[in-house]
């Protein structure tokens, strides 16, 4: 049999020029170009694709890829507890909440002037969820975001204090554009944690939206914060220049929990155990 060595020497040159540009690309980290030249090379000769026309398929490849690559990390650092989309949210359930604002909200245009949003209302009617669902709307508009339960935000801020490092937290919160503050009211703050949730609220205002959940109307703020003045000074900031939405109703899963039981009375004897609504915090 006739072995034909130059076709082999053709093919090596081949091999060793992709290998090497192989090489490149991934030292330049265009991954989508790595994964996807060949392929591109194949389709591009048999439609008769000029190069411009074969790079731009790439570079867009390319570019998709890092959008995407870029939503999924800012919903990662945002630290959401859980993801919740507006999508899965029952507008239905809660007639009083505007749905087209609240869409609107999702547009995430209010971030461009750092308007505030502050989530009024009972426990289970869906504050953190549509808290939520506007926080990963945000990142995917690429926006960068971080999530904080009220409590969670004065732990860190006491523990930032506490290793001189205050000045540092406090500019990294202003790399933001949107800070979510879940959950005001139901644990009180120390003077100290009062304070520095004030200095936080002081920093980012006219800078970072913030967005508040809350259960407390504004005028029983003072019962957590503790000070008249600080309070004072503190809604004075948040609420200027922002949307407040009040959350009217009765809890949507204890709501749920008793339609099934309707339908259900199987389910009842199990249902009637929770005589109040498992999102209603403990007094
Ligand atoms: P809140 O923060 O007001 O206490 P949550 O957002 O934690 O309430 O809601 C409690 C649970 O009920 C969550 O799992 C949430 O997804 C769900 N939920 C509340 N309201 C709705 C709604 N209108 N549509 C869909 N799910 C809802
Ligand atoms: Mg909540």
């Amino acid at each position: 049999m006739s072995r034909r060595p130059s076709l082999t020497v053709v093919e090596a040159g081949a091999r060793m020029r992709q290998q090497v540009l192989v090489n490149h690309l991934t030292e330049l980290r265009l991954t989508a170009f790595v994964e996807h030249f060949d392929a591109t090379a194949q389709t591009a000769a048999q439609a008769n694709w000029s190069h411009e026309h074969y790079l731009a398929v790439l570079a867009e490849q390319e570019v998709d890829r890092r959008t995407q690559n870029r939503r999924k990390r800012r919903i990662q650092e945002a630290h959401f507890p859980i993801l919740k989309e507006l999508a899965d949210f029952d507008f239905a359930a809660i007639p009083q909440l505007n749905q087209a604002h609240i869409l609107e909200l999702a547009r995430s245009r209010y971030l461009q002037d750092a308007t505030n949003i502050i989530l009024v209302g009972v426990p289970g009617l869906g504050k953190t969820h549509i808290a939520t669902a506007l926080g990963v709307a945000a990142c995917r508009q690429a926006h960068r975001v971080r999530f904080y339960t009220a409590a969670a935000l004065s732990n860190e801020l006491h523990q930032a204090q506490h290793e001189h490092r205050l000045s540092r937290f406090l500019d990294q919160a202003l790399h933001h554009k949107l800070i979510i503050i879940d959950e005001l009211g139901y644990l009180p703050f120390s003077p100290t944690g009062a304070q520095l949730l004030f200095q936080f609220c002081s920093t980012l205002h006219e800078r970072v939206s913030l967005l508040f959940t809350t259960n407390l109307p504004f005028s029983e703020w003072v019962q957590v914060l503790g000070d008249e003045r600080l309070t004072a000074g503190l809604l004075d900031r948040v609420t200027h220049n922002s949307h407040i939405l009040e959350f009217v109703g009765e809890s949507y899963r204890f709501r749920q929990r008793m339609a099934a039981s309707a339908t259900n009375p199987a389910k009842l004897s199990v249902s009637a155990g929770a005589a109040a609504p498992a999102d209603t915090p403990p007094a």
